[in-house]
């Protein structure tokens, strides 16, 4: 699912108007020009020390091989980006063992996109011609449990429920069992959306994912959805999701509606947690794996 960069050009076109700022600097290594980078990184949700660090590097890069300050902006974010992730680990893992059922858990707080991530995850996999099942781990409101089971419907993926109230670790047991039987190595959790800043909710995440990984379950990924348009104040809630449950990766959405993308360069260095996909839209294919040059080209087009 290698995007091209065309593609990345036009699911942003909100991050790209901010970054534009520094697109028409094109030429420019002036002072003025110099001030209106930082401006518009920090628009951006780069982050303060963030955009520090980017324009002393690419200031050096200019003093080293000339060149214009975009190519040496481009190059330094871009470089930032690898150094947490190869393009290679961006990838979902599934797991090695062929007797194992893979399971990817979803967690995060409530309206940020999970339930329709797995639903656009569930139709890639699909696609892929992998089968999987679906947990409606969420069991606080019968209502996310009604939409998992409408998006299956469509996509064709059959959802493993609990009813309301019941135990969200019993719900992935049954679904990791339910998938062993049916011959499906994959399993996609969804769990109840919950504040980063409620411990014992939190907690009772690290309990749900012992569970998922009782054999034949393997939990492979810990994949926490982020809203882009919540820019820095992601980053909070990255932390305390990490130190509980242990996020293996991050699927940042609505990026399609954010002039905040830069928060992608702040979520990477200041916690080292790789974005591995990102949404761009409300429809099943609005996924996109996130691959650092394409991303940072499309900022940077002008
Ligand atoms: P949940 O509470 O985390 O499960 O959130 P939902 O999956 O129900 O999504 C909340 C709202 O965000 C819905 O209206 C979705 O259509 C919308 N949404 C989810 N992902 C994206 C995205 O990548 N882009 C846009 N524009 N909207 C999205």
């Amino acid at each position: 699912m290698a995007a091209s960069q065309s593609s990345w050009r036009q699911r942003l076109t909100k991050s790209r108007g901010v970054f534009s700022t520094i697109s028409s600097l094109r030429s420019g290594v002036s002072q003025g020009d110099w001030e209106s980078a930082q401006a518009a990184l920090l628009r951006a949700d780069v982050g303060v020390s963030m955009t520090t660090q980017i324009l002393e590097d690419a200031r050096e890069r200019v003093k080293k091989n000339g060149g214009d300050l975009v190519a040496a902006l481009s190059e330094s974010l871009v470089e930032q980006l690898h150094a947490t992730a190869s393009d290679d680990e961006r990838v979902l893992r599934t797991s090695e063992n062929p007797d194992a059922v893979s399971v990817w858990l979803m967690v995060g707080v409530n309206g940020v996109g999970k339930t329709t991530t797995i639903a656009k995850l569930a139709y890639r996999e699909k696609q892929s011609g992998r089968a999987v099942l679906l947990a409606a781990g969420d069991t606080f409101r019968a209502a996310a449990a009604e939409q998992l089971s409408t998006w299956g419907k469509r996509i064709g993926v059959d959802v493993i429920t609990g009813g309301e109230g019941a135990d969200p670790g019993s719900v992935v047991f049954d679904s990791v069992s339910a998938a062993k039987a049916r011959g499906i190595s994959l399993v996609i959790a969804d769990t109840a959306g919950r504040l980063h800043t409620k411990t014992n909710l939190i907690a009772e995440l690290a309990k749900i994912r012992r569970v998922g990984d009782r054999p034949p379950g393997e939990v492979c990924e810990v994949l926490l959805v982020l809203d882009a348009t919540t820019g820095q104040n992601g980053l909070q809630q990255v932390a305390e999701f990490t130190k509980a449950v242990g996020v293996t990766g991050v699927v940042l959405t609505k990026l399609d509606g954010s002039a905040r993308g830069g928060v992608v360069i702040a979520i990477e260095k200041e916690l080292s947690v790789p974005i591995k996909l990102v949404g761009t839209g409300e429809s099943m294919e609005d996924l996109m794996v996130f691959e650092p040059q394409g991303f940072i080209d499309a900022l940077l087009a002008p």
